[in-house]
């Protein structure tokens, strides 16, 4: 009996059965006498989810592209399709041909947040693999990129190897190799060595950890010669076009258009955030490149809407000119998710058709210039204001302000702050429509993370009982119709900032709390804190610690990992948070020296216009 045949017997009695079937317009499925190399791209959460991300739609098509390679997609399973398949043994499938995962040569996980790490476990155990690298002793490979990879240690003891950075140009590489290593018959460690030897990949067995006798991690160790792990780019952004058949999902995704991206990296310099360090040096694309390729994409897809994504969308240099072009056709509508606090930004969303259905999203991040500072948010009060005076006075209704609590140094002093501000822009939205009957206002935050690889990795996690006090302040103050506070759950929060600094023990806390019954643990209605908690203590994590700030000094799991941004930056970028003293956007102004264009030789990107921190 087929997979296939199998799994007609149990869809009917699982919830959204179209997210394991796969078939849709644009997926892929050659003759398989014709494949070489079997390649599961692996999303470690539900359909619906996965499919929002871009990534996973361009190494789909690079893939396929090899004539002797297929790529499958394969997403987490829902619970009640994981007890289907464990109650029926159906091991898990690529969507595209249905073949089990352990027959396919390598599996690619994507790691976008930390959340997901039980779901990979729990995916490798149902396609009948072991979790743990070193009791797999053949094919398929497991590998896992994206932006988790770039602080490898928590998952080492269960991949085989890591992409560090960018996919477009390794994906092949790795590709050739695994399927040269079939066909003269190399088992995994040969392998192995030589895909060590691939620049932008780590292979974290063959690196030792050692801990000192109190059990801190003092550093890391390679077991042979290989080139240290760095990051790779892709130096020709234009040269790896945009897919072009973008698979059409058969349930409704979280993002639910044609997404394109813009340009990639960040040099804003927000100091909490990981993709501005991580994704640079920052590149565009050229617009008449994304002109057609958006075109085309439409007419593949069938979609009206178009989404033109990157870090910060309105830094495009054309973006006017971009979102003039796509829209001239005159049934096309642009969204531009990811929109800068200023007026300009609302001009620009002026110009599209799509923002207005959703209401206009901007990220002040803190409510108090200082903060705001110590942070380097680039933005001012009147930027806030002016950028809300546009969209007020241009009809828009529907307000959605970003606030991160527990940043460092923040005091109540900054959460007061947010009330005055949001109250600040009631009044304003009050004075230019004569009252506030229709103005409905959302105010999300969020609990800040130290992250791996950014000026703010050696901050601390706030404590339960000042994150709750704060939030509290905030839905106390805030407590009107009009308004509406989310907030998010500390328990989580706090179980992101393990994960994001771990190190090969924290490995062993995700293991034990798959065991015990964890999954999707960013899914509010699944998360086991106690669980964790218990497999913390096991694994001898001392929380406290781990969660606490670190000295500059100390050596760091992720310090072997070179993304290009060099560790002295990081120190000076902290250093200069404490003096709340702001680091301009290197596109608009001076380098600050980051280190990134001299690491990967490339010309650092020149904007017009002038920095806001002039
Ligand atoms: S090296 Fe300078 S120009 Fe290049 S990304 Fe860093 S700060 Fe910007």
């Amino acid at each position: 009996m087929s997979v296939w045949d199998k799994l007609q017997a149990i869809l009917p009695y699982v919830e959204k059965p179209a997210r394991y079937i796969g078939n849709e317009i644009n997926s892929v499925a050659k003759a398989q006498e014709e494949v070489q190399l079997r390649f599961a791209l692996a999303f470690p959460d539900v359909y619906e989810i996965g499919f929002s991300y871009m990534g996973f739609q361009i190494l789909y098509e690079i893939i396929n592209s090899i004539p002797w390679a297929q790529a499958e997609r394969v997403f987490a399973p829902w619970p009640d399709m994981e007890a289907k398949l464990r109650e029926h043994k159906i091991p898990l499938y690529g969507l595209e041909t249905k073949t089990g995962l352990n027959a396919f040569d390598i599996i690619g996980f994507t790691l976008q947040y930390e959340l997901g790490y039980t779901n990979l476990l729990n995916m490798l155990d149902l396609a009948g693999l072991s979790p743990h690298a070193r009791e797999r002793t053949g094919f398929p490979l497991i590998i896992a990129g994206g932006p988790g990879a770039l602080n490898p240690e928590p998952l080492a003891d269960f991949i085989d190897a890591f992409v560090l950075g960018e996919g477009e140009e390794i994906v092949t590489e790795i590709a050739e190799t695994v399927a040269e290593a079939k066909k003269q018959g190399w088992g995994k460690d040969k392998t192995l060595k030589l895909l060590a030897a691939i620049p932008g990949i780590y292979v974290p067995k063959f690196y030792a950890p050692a801990y000192d006798a109190q059990g801190s991690y003092i550093g890391i160790k390679p077991l042979g010669s290989f080139p240290a792990p760095k990051k790779r780019i892709v130096r020709d952004f234009a040269s790896y076009p945009l897919p072009q058949k973008l698979v059409v999902p058969l349930v409704q995704p979280v993002h639910d258009r044609v997404s394109i991206e813009i340009c990639r990296g960040c040099a804003r310099g927000c100091r909490f955030c990981q993709a501005g360090m991580l994704y640079r040096p920052v590149r565009e694309r050229p617009m008449a490149q994304l002109a057609e390729q958006g075109r085309m994409l439409l007419q593949n897809t069938g979609s009206s809407e178009i989404s033109l994504s990157s870090l910060s969308s309105a830094d495009y240099s054309k973006i006017e000119e971009l979102v003039q072009t796509l829209m001239a056709s005159g049934d096309t509508s642009v969204s531009l998710p990811s929109l800068r606090v200023d007026s300009y930004s609302v001009e620009l969303a002026k110009l599209t058709r799509a923002v207005r259905k959703t209401g206009l999203t901007l990220a002040p991040e803190a409510g108090s210039q200082r903060l705001r500072n110590v942070i380097n948010k680039n933005v001012r009060e009147e930027d806030i204001f002016s950028a809300a005076r546009a969209a007020f006075e241009n009809g828009w209704d529907s307000l959605k302000l970003y606030f991160m609590l527990g940043l460092p140094t923040e005091t109540d002093e900054d959460i007061e702050d947010i009330v005055n501000m949001v109250r600040g822009l009631e009044q304003l939205y009050r004075e230019i429509n004569g009252n506030n009957r229709r103005l409905k206002m959302t105010v999300a935050v969020s609990t800040f993370v130290p992250k791996a690889h950014t000026p703010f990795q050696w901050a601390a996690f706030l404590g339960r009982k000042d994150v709750e006090r704060r939030q509290r302040l905030l839905l106390d103050k805030l407590r009107l119709p009009k308004f509406k506070v989310q907030t998010m759950d500390w328990k989580e929060s706090k179980l992101e900032a393990l994960l994001a600094r771990g190190d090969r023990k924290t490995g062993r806390a995700i293991f034990l709390a798959w065991q015990k019954g964890c999954r999707f643990d960013a899914w509010t209605e699944h998360f086991r804190p106690q669980l964790w908690a218990e497999s913390f203590a096991q694994a001898g994590v001392d929380v406290a610690v781990a969660l606490g700030e670190i000295p500059l000094t100390a050596a760091l799991p992720w310090d072997h990992i070179d993304i290009g941004v060099s560790k002295d930056y990081l120190i000076k970028e902290s250093g200069r948070a404490k003096g709340a003293a702001g680091t301009p956007d290197c596109t608009l102004d001076r380098c600050s020296d980051c280190g990134v264009c001299a690491a990967f030789a490339v010309t650092p990107l020149k904007r017009k216009g002038k920095s806001v921190c002039d």
